[in-house]
């Protein structure tokens, strides 16, 4: 089986504001790319990986892997202006013979081996997809631009769902394919029809998205 992991860093991170993209922003004494790469690298898994970096990026993207030691890294691309767009563009990389694609975002550095055995597992059990989440803990309220509740929402069954995101390549590639629209792949996949299995993920997945994300995140750090 060959599995091929899709790095998606091609978001502008304006929530960070810093003057640079949210892939360079500084974790510990590195760009935050590095983490996660160096994590695809070394996972048993994962057998080839394309990177999507930021328009303009692209040359300290490679610059970021080369110095990781990243011989996995086939190929490097300019991500588009959706998270989808990235994907697709990084999907176009993937070899055709390829089994299985697994998407992440590098925005969620602390990707471990445990957790990408646990998403690409169910796939030999003919799901199209597996996702990893967590169990949506708190109480949900859908709230109006005033402030106001509009409604309680009730939370059995809710899961809030993170990536790595494994899929049948050639599921993912028809969903893509069909040009539907999703918040993740998984989505996708779901729109077109395909099953899609949620398995247990890890609260280290944490996506980063502000400062104190950041700290958070360097404070995991082994
Ligand atoms: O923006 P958000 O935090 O939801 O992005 C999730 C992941 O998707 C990040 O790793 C980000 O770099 C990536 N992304 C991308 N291309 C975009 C938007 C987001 O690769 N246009």
């Amino acid at each position: 089986m060959s599995v091929w992991a899709i790095l998606v860093a091609a978001g502008r991170g304006e929530r960070l504001g810093l003057d640079r993209p949210k892939a360079f922003a500084k974790l510990g004494d590195e760009p935050l790319l590095a983490e996660p790469l160096r994590r695809l690298e070394a996972c048993p898994w994962v057998d080839g990986i394309v990177l999507v970096a930021p328009p303009d990026w692209e040359e300290p993207a490679i610059l970021v892997a080369e110095e990781e030691g990243c011989g996995k890294v086939h190929a490097c691309v300019t991500g588009g202006e959706t998270r989808s767009d990235s994907v697709r563009a990084g999907l176009a990389e993937v070899p055709a013979d390829a089994l299985v694609v697994l998407v992440h975002d590098a925005a969620r550095p602390l990707v471990s081996d445990a957790v990408v055995e646990r998403v690409l597992a169910p796939l030999a059990e003919g799901w199209d997809g597996v996702v990893p989440g967590l169990r949506v803990g708190d109480t949900l309220k859908r709230v109006g631009p005033d402030g106001g509740v509009d409604e309680t929402v009730a939370r059995d069954g809710l899961w809030a769902i993170q990536t790595p995101q494994a899929f049948a390549a050639d599921a993912l590639r028809r969903a893509q394919a069909s040009g539907s629209e999703a918040t993740d792949c998984a989505g996708l996949v779901e729109a077109a029809g395909g099953r899609v299995k949620v398995v247990e993920g890890d609260p280290r997945l944490l996506k980063v998205t502000s400062e104190a994300d950041l700290e958070r995140v360097a404070s995991m750090l082994p």
